[in-house]
Protein backbone atom coordinates (compact mmCIF):
# COMPACT_ATOMS: atom_id res chain seq x y z
CA UNK A 1 0.00 0.00 0.00
CA UNK A 2 1.78 3.29 -1.15
CA UNK A 3 1.05 6.29 -2.63
CA UNK A 4 3.57 7.60 -4.71
CA UNK A 5 4.35 10.96 -7.02
CA UNK A 6 6.26 10.79 -10.62
CA UNK A 7 6.95 14.06 -12.02
CA UNK A 8 7.88 13.81 -15.54
CA UNK A 9 6.04 12.14 -18.22
CA UNK A 10 8.36 12.03 -21.15
CA UNK A 11 9.87 9.09 -22.93
CA UNK A 12 10.89 7.89 -19.09
CA UNK A 13 8.07 8.64 -17.21
CA UNK A 14 6.05 6.85 -19.47
CA UNK A 15 7.72 3.87 -18.71
CA UNK A 16 8.08 4.35 -15.03
CA UNK A 17 4.18 4.85 -14.41
CA UNK A 18 3.20 1.22 -16.45
CA UNK A 19 5.37 -0.51 -14.62
CA UNK A 20 3.86 0.72 -11.44
CA UNK A 21 0.91 -0.22 -12.69
CA UNK A 22 2.15 -3.90 -13.77
CA UNK A 23 3.43 -3.97 -9.93
CA UNK A 24 -0.16 -3.19 -8.27
CA UNK A 25 1.01 -4.95 -4.88
CA UNK A 26 3.18 -1.68 -3.76
CA UNK A 27 1.95 0.89 -5.88
CA UNK A 28 -1.77 1.48 -5.14
CA UNK A 29 -1.54 4.66 -5.82
CA UNK A 30 -0.04 7.15 -8.16
CA UNK A 31 -0.14 10.82 -9.41
CA UNK A 32 1.51 11.43 -12.85
CA UNK A 33 2.30 15.09 -12.50
CA UNK A 34 4.32 16.74 -15.24
CA UNK A 35 4.52 20.75 -17.19
CA UNK A 36 2.08 19.22 -19.90
CA UNK A 37 -0.60 17.55 -18.44
CA UNK A 38 -2.32 16.29 -21.65
CA UNK A 39 0.78 13.62 -21.83
CA UNK A 40 0.09 12.52 -18.31
CA UNK A 41 -3.75 11.72 -19.52
CA UNK A 42 -2.17 10.32 -22.84
CA UNK A 43 -0.16 7.32 -20.25
CA UNK A 44 -3.01 6.82 -17.95
CA UNK A 45 -5.60 6.00 -21.07
CA UNK A 46 -3.02 3.65 -22.01
CA UNK A 47 -2.61 2.08 -18.94
CA UNK A 48 -6.23 1.60 -18.69
CA UNK A 49 -5.83 0.23 -22.29
CA UNK A 50 -2.86 -2.27 -22.01
CA UNK A 51 -3.45 -3.16 -18.05
CA UNK A 52 -7.14 -3.17 -17.76
CA UNK A 53 -5.84 -5.34 -14.69
CA UNK A 54 -3.93 -3.30 -12.87
CA UNK A 55 -5.43 -1.91 -9.47
CA UNK A 56 -3.33 1.14 -9.07
CA UNK A 57 -5.14 4.34 -8.79
CA UNK A 58 -4.22 7.27 -11.53
CA UNK A 59 -4.72 10.79 -11.22
CA UNK A 60 -2.83 13.32 -12.99
CA UNK A 61 -1.81 16.99 -12.63
CA UNK A 62 0.17 20.02 -14.17
CA UNK A 63 2.96 21.24 -12.29
CA UNK A 64 5.96 23.14 -12.79
CA UNK A 65 8.78 21.23 -10.81
CA UNK A 66 10.83 24.56 -11.38
CA UNK A 67 8.59 26.07 -9.02
CA UNK A 68 8.87 24.69 -5.10
CA UNK A 69 5.99 26.62 -3.26
CA UNK A 70 3.95 24.90 -6.56
CA UNK A 71 5.22 21.85 -5.89
CA UNK A 72 4.93 21.61 -2.10
CA UNK A 73 0.89 22.59 -2.37
CA UNK A 74 1.23 19.34 -5.49
CA UNK A 75 2.71 17.09 -2.53
CA UNK A 76 0.59 18.17 0.14
CA UNK A 77 -2.46 17.98 -1.98
CA UNK A 78 -1.46 14.15 -2.53
CA UNK A 79 0.25 13.02 0.48
CA UNK A 80 2.62 10.66 -0.84
CA UNK A 81 5.61 8.61 1.07
CA UNK A 82 7.72 9.53 -2.32
CA UNK A 83 8.30 11.56 -5.63
CA UNK A 84 10.24 9.63 -8.25
CA UNK A 85 11.58 12.38 -10.15
CA UNK A 86 11.58 11.68 -13.70
CA UNK A 87 11.54 15.27 -14.99
CA UNK A 88 14.81 16.68 -16.19
CA UNK A 89 18.39 17.26 -14.47
CA UNK A 90 17.52 21.19 -13.94
CA UNK A 91 14.55 20.25 -11.52
CA UNK A 92 16.64 18.15 -9.03
CA UNK A 93 17.09 20.69 -6.52
CA UNK A 94 13.54 22.42 -6.40
CA UNK A 95 12.31 18.64 -5.88
CA UNK A 96 14.26 17.55 -3.28
CA UNK A 97 13.48 21.00 -1.73
CA UNK A 98 10.00 20.37 -2.38
CA UNK A 99 10.45 16.79 -0.36
CA UNK A 100 12.39 18.30 2.31
CA UNK A 101 9.12 21.21 3.22
CA UNK A 102 7.13 18.32 3.16
CA UNK A 103 8.49 15.44 4.42
CA UNK A 104 8.98 12.91 1.53
CA UNK A 105 11.33 10.53 0.24
CA UNK A 106 12.70 10.88 -3.10
CA UNK A 107 14.70 9.42 -6.22
CA UNK A 108 15.55 10.49 -9.21
CA UNK A 109 17.54 9.11 -12.35
CA UNK A 110 20.22 12.05 -13.42
CA UNK A 111 21.73 14.34 -11.51
CA UNK A 112 21.73 17.95 -11.30
CA UNK A 113 23.09 20.06 -13.84
CA UNK A 114 22.81 23.84 -14.08
CA UNK A 115 20.72 25.11 -16.90
CA UNK A 116 23.41 27.25 -18.42
CA UNK A 117 26.72 25.38 -17.30
CA UNK A 118 26.74 22.17 -19.15
CA UNK A 119 27.96 20.36 -16.37
CA UNK A 120 26.44 17.82 -14.04
CA UNK A 121 28.10 17.10 -10.56
CA UNK A 122 26.57 15.27 -7.57
CA UNK A 123 28.23 17.96 -5.31
CA UNK A 124 25.29 20.24 -5.76
CA UNK A 125 22.98 16.98 -4.44
CA UNK A 126 25.46 15.49 -2.04
CA UNK A 127 25.13 18.93 -0.14
CA UNK A 128 21.42 17.87 0.80
CA UNK A 129 22.68 14.81 2.98
CA UNK A 130 22.69 16.08 6.21
CA UNK A 131 18.99 17.92 5.46
CA UNK A 132 17.95 14.80 4.57
CA UNK A 133 19.43 12.74 7.38
CA UNK A 134 17.81 15.19 10.20
CA UNK A 135 14.39 15.10 8.57
CA UNK A 136 14.40 11.29 8.87
CA UNK A 137 14.23 10.91 4.94
CA UNK A 138 16.17 9.44 2.22
CA UNK A 139 17.01 10.76 -1.24
CA UNK A 140 18.00 7.84 -3.69
CA UNK A 141 20.15 9.60 -6.72
CA UNK A 142 20.86 8.33 -9.99
CA UNK A 143 18.48 5.59 -10.22
CA UNK A 144 18.10 4.39 -14.07
CA UNK A 145 20.51 2.33 -15.99
CA UNK A 146 23.43 4.25 -16.09
CA UNK A 147 23.70 5.80 -13.54
CA UNK A 148 21.69 2.85 -11.87
CA UNK A 149 21.95 -0.42 -12.75
CA UNK A 150 25.68 -0.04 -14.02
CA UNK A 151 26.61 1.07 -10.18
CA UNK A 152 23.97 -2.33 -8.76
CA UNK A 153 25.78 -4.14 -11.11
CA UNK A 154 29.39 -2.63 -9.53
CA UNK A 155 28.48 -3.29 -6.50
CA UNK A 156 27.34 -6.88 -7.32
CA UNK A 157 31.13 -7.18 -8.60
CA UNK A 158 32.15 -6.18 -4.98
CA UNK A 159 29.78 -8.40 -3.16
CA UNK A 160 30.30 -11.56 -5.02
CA UNK A 161 33.17 -11.57 -7.26
CA UNK A 162 36.59 -9.43 -6.50
CA UNK A 163 37.94 -8.51 -2.89
CA UNK A 164 39.72 -5.56 -4.77
CA UNK A 165 38.21 -3.72 -8.11
CA UNK A 166 41.18 -2.41 -10.24
CA UNK A 167 39.91 -1.36 -13.56
CA UNK A 168 36.51 -0.58 -14.00
CA UNK A 169 34.73 -0.41 -17.67
CA UNK A 170 30.83 0.73 -18.20
CA UNK A 171 30.14 -0.24 -21.63
CA UNK A 172 26.62 1.53 -23.50
CA UNK A 173 25.57 -0.13 -26.77
CA UNK A 174 22.44 0.94 -28.76
CA UNK A 175 22.21 -1.23 -31.17
CA UNK A 176 18.79 -0.35 -32.32
CA UNK A 177 17.71 1.48 -35.75
CA UNK A 178 15.14 4.12 -35.66
CA UNK A 179 14.94 4.48 -39.08
CA UNK A 180 15.15 8.35 -38.39
CA UNK A 181 17.99 10.02 -40.37
CA UNK A 182 18.99 11.79 -37.07
CA UNK A 183 17.71 11.52 -33.25
CA UNK A 184 18.37 11.55 -29.86
CA UNK A 185 17.27 8.27 -27.52
CA UNK A 186 16.43 10.86 -24.33
CA UNK A 187 15.81 14.36 -23.91
CA UNK A 188 17.86 15.60 -26.52
CA UNK A 189 18.92 18.93 -24.69
CA UNK A 190 20.56 16.80 -22.26
CA UNK A 191 21.75 14.04 -24.70
CA UNK A 192 23.88 16.40 -27.30
CA UNK A 193 25.24 18.18 -23.83
CA UNK A 194 26.61 15.12 -22.79
CA UNK A 195 28.40 14.17 -25.89
CA UNK A 196 29.86 17.51 -27.53
CA UNK A 197 31.50 17.53 -23.93
CA UNK A 198 35.15 16.79 -22.98
CA UNK A 199 35.73 13.03 -22.05
CA UNK A 200 37.08 12.70 -19.21
CA UNK A 201 38.31 9.16 -16.72
CA UNK A 202 39.48 8.42 -13.61
CA UNK A 203 43.53 7.28 -13.68
CA UNK A 204 45.31 7.07 -10.09
CA UNK A 205 43.68 9.10 -8.38
CA UNK A 206 42.64 11.99 -11.07
CA UNK A 207 40.44 12.73 -13.55
CA UNK A 208 42.21 12.93 -17.30
CA UNK A 209 40.33 14.88 -20.01
CA UNK A 210 39.93 14.32 -23.40
CA UNK A 211 38.35 15.84 -26.53
CA UNK A 212 35.14 14.69 -26.96
CA UNK A 213 35.01 10.65 -28.94
CA UNK A 214 38.45 10.62 -28.72
CA UNK A 215 39.68 7.45 -27.59
CA UNK A 216 37.91 4.49 -28.98
CA UNK A 217 37.55 0.51 -29.62
CA UNK A 218 35.66 -2.03 -30.56
CA UNK A 219 34.13 -3.86 -28.30
CA UNK A 220 31.83 -6.96 -28.23
CA UNK A 221 28.71 -6.74 -26.83
CA UNK A 222 28.01 -10.86 -26.22
CA UNK A 223 24.46 -11.62 -27.78
CA UNK A 224 24.38 -8.28 -30.17
CA UNK A 225 27.26 -7.50 -31.98
CA UNK A 226 30.61 -5.89 -32.34
CA UNK A 227 30.94 -2.01 -32.35
CA UNK A 228 32.90 1.14 -32.40
CA UNK A 229 32.69 2.83 -28.66
CA UNK A 230 33.80 6.02 -27.17
CA UNK A 231 34.89 6.92 -23.94
CA UNK A 232 33.22 9.97 -22.50
CA UNK A 233 31.91 11.21 -19.07
CA UNK A 234 28.90 10.15 -17.53
CA UNK A 235 28.13 10.83 -14.15
CA UNK A 236 28.38 7.52 -12.12
CA UNK A 237 32.09 7.36 -12.30
CA UNK A 238 31.91 10.14 -9.87
CA UNK A 239 30.37 8.36 -7.29
CA UNK A 240 31.83 4.74 -7.74
CA UNK A 241 35.73 6.01 -7.30
CA UNK A 242 34.34 7.11 -4.22
CA UNK A 243 32.45 4.26 -2.99
CA UNK A 244 34.96 1.68 -4.02
CA UNK A 245 38.42 3.91 -3.53
CA UNK A 246 40.21 0.27 -4.69
CA UNK A 247 39.42 1.64 -7.97
CA UNK A 248 42.47 2.47 -10.37
CA UNK A 249 41.12 3.67 -13.43
CA UNK A 250 37.67 3.89 -14.36
CA UNK A 251 35.91 5.04 -17.86
CA UNK A 252 32.49 4.68 -19.39
CA UNK A 253 32.36 3.74 -23.01
CA UNK A 254 29.17 4.52 -25.50
CA UNK A 255 28.88 3.38 -29.32
CA UNK A 256 27.70 5.94 -31.86
CA UNK A 257 27.23 5.13 -35.54
CA UNK A 258 29.29 7.33 -38.30
CA UNK A 259 25.86 8.68 -39.04
CA UNK A 260 24.94 10.24 -35.81
CA UNK A 261 28.77 11.21 -35.09
CA UNK A 262 28.43 13.17 -38.88
CA UNK A 263 24.86 14.85 -38.30
CA UNK A 264 26.40 16.05 -34.60
CA UNK A 265 29.38 17.40 -36.24
CA UNK A 266 27.39 19.33 -38.97
CA UNK A 267 25.57 20.90 -35.85
CA UNK A 268 27.83 21.72 -33.69
CA UNK A 269 29.99 23.45 -36.31
CA UNK A 270 26.96 25.73 -37.04
CA UNK A 271 26.57 26.64 -34.04
CA UNK A 272 22.98 24.42 -33.26
CA UNK A 273 24.39 23.07 -30.08
CA UNK A 274 25.57 25.90 -28.46
CA UNK A 275 23.17 26.80 -24.63
CA UNK A 276 24.17 30.26 -25.44
CA UNK A 277 21.00 32.49 -25.84
CA UNK A 278 20.78 34.51 -29.35
CA UNK A 279 18.48 37.18 -30.26
CA UNK A 280 15.79 36.10 -32.66
CA UNK A 281 13.35 37.90 -33.84
CA UNK A 282 13.41 39.85 -30.43
CA UNK A 283 13.43 36.52 -28.65
CA UNK A 284 16.43 35.27 -26.48
CA UNK A 285 16.93 31.67 -27.43
CA UNK A 286 19.42 28.86 -26.69
CA UNK A 287 20.23 27.46 -29.93
CA UNK A 288 20.06 24.04 -28.45
CA UNK A 289 16.37 24.35 -26.96
CA UNK A 290 15.35 25.10 -30.56
CA UNK A 291 16.86 22.07 -32.21
CA UNK A 292 15.50 20.16 -29.65
CA UNK A 293 12.02 21.71 -31.16
CA UNK A 294 12.49 20.74 -34.28
CA UNK A 295 13.97 16.67 -33.52
CA UNK A 296 12.06 14.06 -32.99
CA UNK A 297 10.61 13.34 -29.41
CA UNK A 298 12.60 10.22 -28.05
CA UNK A 299 9.35 8.54 -27.34
CA UNK A 300 8.25 9.04 -30.88
CA UNK A 301 11.07 6.80 -32.02
CA UNK A 302 9.74 4.17 -30.40
CA UNK A 303 7.19 2.41 -32.57
CA UNK A 304 9.31 1.49 -35.43
CA UNK A 305 12.37 0.76 -33.52
CA UNK A 306 14.44 -2.61 -33.64
CA UNK A 307 17.45 -4.07 -32.44
CA UNK A 308 18.61 -4.35 -29.12
CA UNK A 309 20.50 -2.18 -26.54
CA UNK A 310 23.36 -3.99 -24.11
CA UNK A 311 24.31 -2.38 -21.46
CA UNK A 312 27.28 -3.79 -18.86
CA UNK A 313 30.15 -3.37 -16.42
CA UNK A 314 33.46 -4.72 -16.76
CA UNK A 315 35.55 -5.12 -13.47
CA UNK A 316 38.89 -6.46 -13.22
CA UNK A 317 41.27 -7.12 -10.31
CA UNK A 318 41.76 -9.44 -7.22
CA UNK A 319 38.70 -11.87 -7.14
CA UNK A 320 37.35 -13.14 -4.11
CA UNK A 321 39.93 -16.56 -4.11
CA UNK A 322 42.90 -14.10 -4.56
CA UNK A 323 43.32 -14.65 -8.41
CA UNK A 324 45.65 -11.93 -9.06
CA UNK A 325 44.08 -10.86 -12.67
CA UNK A 326 40.38 -12.12 -12.48
CA UNK A 327 38.36 -10.36 -15.17
CA UNK A 328 34.41 -10.38 -15.19
CA UNK A 329 31.44 -8.47 -17.31
CA UNK A 330 28.00 -8.09 -15.72
CA UNK A 331 24.90 -7.06 -18.19
CA UNK A 332 21.43 -7.04 -19.80
CA UNK A 333 20.48 -7.13 -23.02
CA UNK A 334 16.82 -5.74 -24.04
CA UNK A 335 15.21 -5.72 -27.59
CA UNK A 336 13.49 -2.55 -28.41
CA UNK A 337 10.72 -3.91 -30.31
CA UNK A 338 9.99 -6.25 -27.25
CA UNK A 339 9.96 -2.86 -25.04
CA UNK A 340 7.26 -1.30 -27.21
CA UNK A 341 5.19 -3.93 -27.41
CA UNK A 342 4.82 -4.51 -23.75
CA UNK A 343 4.93 -0.68 -22.58
CA UNK A 344 4.82 1.12 -25.84
CA UNK A 345 8.42 2.63 -25.35
CA UNK A 346 11.53 2.18 -27.18
CA UNK A 347 14.44 0.10 -24.98
CA UNK A 348 16.61 3.48 -23.82
CA UNK A 349 13.38 5.01 -22.10
CA UNK A 350 12.37 1.21 -20.56
CA UNK A 351 15.96 0.64 -19.33
CA UNK A 352 15.93 3.49 -17.12
CA UNK A 353 12.09 3.71 -16.16
CA UNK A 354 12.13 0.10 -15.07
CA UNK A 355 15.14 0.27 -12.69
CA UNK A 356 13.47 3.67 -11.03
CA UNK A 357 10.64 1.41 -10.17
CA UNK A 358 12.73 -1.12 -8.86
CA UNK A 359 14.47 1.51 -6.83
CA UNK A 360 11.32 2.60 -5.45
CA UNK A 361 9.66 -0.29 -4.78
CA UNK A 362 12.81 -1.19 -2.63
CA UNK A 363 12.50 2.28 -1.03
CA UNK A 364 8.97 1.87 0.22
CA UNK A 365 9.18 -1.97 1.43
CA UNK A 366 12.09 -0.81 3.32
CA UNK A 367 14.51 -3.02 1.93
CA UNK A 368 16.71 -0.07 0.62
CA UNK A 369 16.19 2.53 3.37
CA UNK A 370 18.61 5.21 5.16
CA UNK A 371 17.87 8.45 5.75
CA UNK A 372 20.03 10.79 4.14
CA UNK A 373 21.09 11.00 0.35
CA UNK A 374 22.58 7.98 -1.93
CA UNK A 375 23.91 6.56 -4.69
CA UNK A 376 22.63 2.99 -5.72
CA UNK A 377 25.75 1.24 -5.23
CA UNK A 378 25.64 2.07 -1.38
CA UNK A 379 22.96 -0.55 -1.09
CA UNK A 380 22.61 -4.41 -0.71
CA UNK A 381 22.77 -5.64 -4.68
CA UNK A 382 21.07 -8.55 -4.44
CA UNK A 383 17.59 -7.44 -4.19
CA UNK A 384 17.94 -4.95 -6.85
CA UNK A 385 19.04 -7.59 -9.51
CA UNK A 386 16.53 -10.03 -8.46
CA UNK A 387 14.06 -7.23 -9.42
CA UNK A 388 15.81 -6.55 -12.88
CA UNK A 389 15.38 -10.26 -13.56
CA UNK A 390 11.17 -10.12 -12.26
CA UNK A 391 10.75 -7.00 -14.20
CA UNK A 392 11.91 -6.95 -17.56
CA UNK A 393 15.59 -6.36 -17.21
CA UNK A 394 17.20 -9.95 -16.95
CA UNK A 395 21.07 -9.79 -15.62
CA UNK A 396 23.26 -12.29 -17.22
CA UNK A 397 27.55 -12.76 -16.32
CA UNK A 398 30.53 -13.69 -18.67
CA UNK A 399 33.55 -14.29 -16.88
CA UNK A 400 37.20 -15.35 -17.91
CA UNK A 401 37.06 -12.66 -20.96
CA UNK A 402 38.17 -9.57 -21.25
CA UNK A 403 36.11 -7.52 -23.61
CA UNK A 404 37.38 -3.83 -23.28
CA UNK A 405 41.11 -3.91 -23.68
CA UNK A 406 43.63 -1.51 -22.30
P1 LIG B 1 11.77 13.71 -21.88
O1 LIG B 1 12.27 15.00 -22.39
O2 LIG B 1 11.15 12.71 -22.80
O3 LIG B 1 10.71 13.97 -20.71
C1 LIG B 1 10.92 14.90 -19.70
C2 LIG B 1 9.58 15.20 -19.05
O4 LIG B 1 9.78 16.13 -17.99
C3 LIG B 1 8.56 15.81 -20.01
O5 LIG B 1 7.31 15.26 -19.76
C4 LIG B 1 8.63 17.28 -19.63
O6 LIG B 1 7.45 18.00 -19.83
C5 LIG B 1 8.84 17.19 -18.14
N1 LIG B 1 9.37 18.44 -17.63
C6 LIG B 1 10.40 19.17 -18.09
N2 LIG B 1 10.54 20.30 -17.40
C7 LIG B 1 9.56 20.28 -16.46
C8 LIG B 1 9.16 21.16 -15.44
N3 LIG B 1 9.81 22.32 -15.22
N4 LIG B 1 8.12 20.84 -14.66
C9 LIG B 1 7.43 19.68 -14.87
N5 LIG B 1 7.77 18.80 -15.83
C10 LIG B 1 8.80 19.09 -16.61
O7 LIG B 1 13.00 13.02 -21.12
P2 LIG B 1 13.19 11.48 -20.78
O8 LIG B 1 11.91 10.90 -20.29
O9 LIG B 1 13.90 10.82 -21.88
O10 LIG B 1 14.22 11.58 -19.54
C11 LIG B 1 13.76 11.84 -18.23
C12 LIG B 1 14.94 11.87 -17.28
O11 LIG B 1 15.61 10.61 -17.29
C13 LIG B 1 16.00 12.93 -17.62
O12 LIG B 1 16.45 13.51 -16.44
C14 LIG B 1 17.12 12.10 -18.23
O13 LIG B 1 18.38 12.71 -18.06
C15 LIG B 1 17.01 10.83 -17.41
N6 LIG B 1 17.61 9.66 -18.07
C16 LIG B 1 18.39 8.83 -17.29
C17 LIG B 1 18.96 7.71 -17.85
C18 LIG B 1 19.69 6.75 -16.98
O14 LIG B 1 19.98 5.64 -17.43
N7 LIG B 1 20.01 7.05 -15.74
C19 LIG B 1 18.85 7.41 -19.29
C20 LIG B 1 17.91 8.28 -19.98
C21 LIG B 1 17.36 9.39 -19.38
P3 LIG B 1 7.06 18.60 -21.29
O15 LIG B 1 6.51 17.43 -22.01
O16 LIG B 1 6.05 19.64 -21.01
O17 LIG B 1 8.33 19.13 -21.89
Amino acid sequence: MSRVIIIGAGGVGNVVAKKCAQNDEVFTEVLLASRTVSKCDKIVAEIHEHFPQSRTRFTTAAVDADNVPELVALIRSFGPELVINVALPYQDLTIMDACLETGVHYLDTANYEPRDEAKFEYKWQWAYRERFEQAGLMALLGCGFDPGATNVFTAHHAKHHFSEIHYLDIVDCNNGNHGKAFATNFNPEINIREITANGRYWENGQWIETQPLEISQDIYYPNVTTRKSFVLYHEELESLVVNFPTIRRARFWMTFGEAYIKHLTVLEAVGMTSIEPINFRGQQIAPIEFLKAVLPAPESLAANYTGQTCIGVQARGVGKDGEPNKVHFVYNVKDHAECYREVQAQGVSYTTGVPAMIGAMLMLQKTWFKPGVYNVEEFDPDPFIAGMNRWGLPVDELGGIQLVLD
